[in-house]
């Protein structure tokens, strides 16, 4: 199908649109209750889970507990680590998301206890609730790499995009100052679950665009480590991705998992089965593991059997309640399900918690259901992607068939990544999406 790039830009737009409309039209009728909610954490999924239980539920006494004043857009840190958004494109504020009718407590979660129904915070305030929504997101811990501080990020090759804004903007200086010189470009991803596992491919494709257009790709020398025996789960995609890394020219190694890095000598140490092995850099993005955050891992919310260093709740993945205590769910980063780590999977994750919730106070059955969805537009040079969606098992679910191929390298994709992406999420955070 030949169409126009103003086709495009309207399908693109129209689709933001279209997210931003919403359900709001057709919403039901407010279920009456007097039910103490808390929400503990008042990012993607919390802010989109305040707003729909404010509109489902009449007479709510909603509480969110969070201690972060900023809200972050962290699909737009790829870009500011591109070099094609200030840091502050990313940045806004928590109050701004979150329904003035629900009580906002700035302080973390620090303790909770399923039993009594009861979260502590750090301050000291004990809530009481009937249900809890817990959307913690994840904690980067970058202790657990050797060798590495975030102040390193900016200085002698060290980049960091998921640090944040601020050190996404610091890595793109880094980045910009390889791309002129050339030298050994090394990339690599964690060996837990992460959050969007698209970005650190898309970061290492980016930077080979910068140094091909720059003129100095010939004196670069870019290599990818991956954690496991291939890179990209889910396995039509990982074929696809293997495809363009070998047709760009980078380097592959497998079953690389990142320990420590030496930014004296310019090292970074990775464990594979055969021991240690190490690798050169003069230019790197330091992606580091990823847990839930304390307060989950200490309590008894996580599974027991599985992803035991990691901490994800445990839910039923396809309706977001914890499997032993019913009145808990989880959504978002922090959902031990076995996809869904996107601010995507959050806007089909929320719907299903919520018709959950209020179906049992409305004393019917709920009906939504979370099938894995998960999307990444997978950036492979600046102006182009590809948009992969997929579900639990890995079958590709794309959300434009016959329109967008989800494995070509479109500039629509591009599009839908670098403007449509960003109001679709804020409609999101309202509620609408
Ligand atoms: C570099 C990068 C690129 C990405 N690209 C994409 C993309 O292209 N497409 C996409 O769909 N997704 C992308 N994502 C992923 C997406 O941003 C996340 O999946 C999404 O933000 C998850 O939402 P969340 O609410 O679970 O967590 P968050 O949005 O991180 O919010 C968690 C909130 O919980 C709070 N919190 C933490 N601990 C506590 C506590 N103890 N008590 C109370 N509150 C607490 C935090 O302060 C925070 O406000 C990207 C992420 C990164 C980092």
């Amino acid at each position: 199908m030949q169409t126009n790039r103003r086709q495009f830009l309207g399908l693109a737009a129209g689709g933001a649109a279209l997210a931003a409309a919403g359900t709001g039209s057709a919403r039901a009728a407010r279920v009456p209750t007097n039910a103490r909610i808390v929400i503990l954490g008042a990012g993607a999924a919390g802010s989109a889970l305040a707003n729909q239980l404010n509109d489902a539920l009449d007479g709510a006494k909603i509480t969110i507990v969070d201690e972060r004043k900023r809200h972050l857009y962290q699909p737009g840190f790829t870009l500011i680590g591109a070099g094609l958004k200030p840091a502050g494109y990313s940045v806004s504020t928590t109050a701004e998301w979150l329904p003035s009718a629900a009580e906002w407590i700035e302080e973390a979660a620090a303790e909770i206890d399923p039993e009594a129904r009861t979260v502590t915070t750090t301050g000291g305030t004990t809530v009481a609730y009937d249900y809890l929504m817990v959307a913690t997101g994840l904690k980067l811990d970058w202790d657990a790499i050797e060798g590495f501080s975030l102040d390193l990020v900016g200085k002698d090759g060290v980049g960091a995009v998921y640090a944040g804004p601020d050190y996404a903007a610091k890595t793109w200086q880094a980045m910009d100052r390889f791309t002129e010189e050339g030298g050994e470009g090394l990339f690599f991803r964690p060996a837990t679950e992460m959050k969007c596992a698209g970005a650190p491919l898309k970061y290492t494709f980016l930077t080979d665009d910068y140094a091909r257009k720059k003129g100095t790709r010939g004196k670069t020398n870019i290599t990818y480590a991956a954690h496991s025996g291939s890179l990209f789960g889910v396995p039509i995609v990982n074929e696809k991705v293997r495809m363009l890394y070998d047709d760009r020219g980078f380097e592959t190694v497998y079953n690389h998992v990142m320990k420590a890095i030496d930014p004296g000598r310019k090292t970074v140490t990775f464990e594979t089965p055969e021991g240690e092995a190490e690798l050169p850099y003069d230019f790197t993005n330091v992606i580091p593991p990823m847990r839930a955050p304390d307060v989950i891992r200490n309590s008894p919310l996580p599974w027991a059997d599985r992803w035991t260093d990691q901490g994800w709740v445990e839910v039923d993945p396809h309706t977001m309640r914890h499997t032993r205590f019913p009145e808990i769910f989880a959504v978002g980063d922090v959902a031990g399900v076995p996809k869904g780590k996107t601010a995507a999977s959050v806007k089909w994750q929320v719907p299903v918690a919520v018709d959950q919730l209020v179906s049992d106070i409305a004393g019917r059955d709920a009906t939504e259901t979370y099938n894995g969805y998960t999307s990444c537009p997978l950036i492979t040079r600046v102006g182009r992607a590809m948009l992969i969606e997929f579900d639990y098992n890995n079958d590709l679910v794309p959300s434009f068939p016959g329109i967008i191929a989800p494995l070509e390298e479109l500039w629509i994709s591009w599009l839908m990544k670098e403007i449509a992406l960003k109001a679709t999420y804020n409609a999101m955070l309202r509620g609408r999406a």
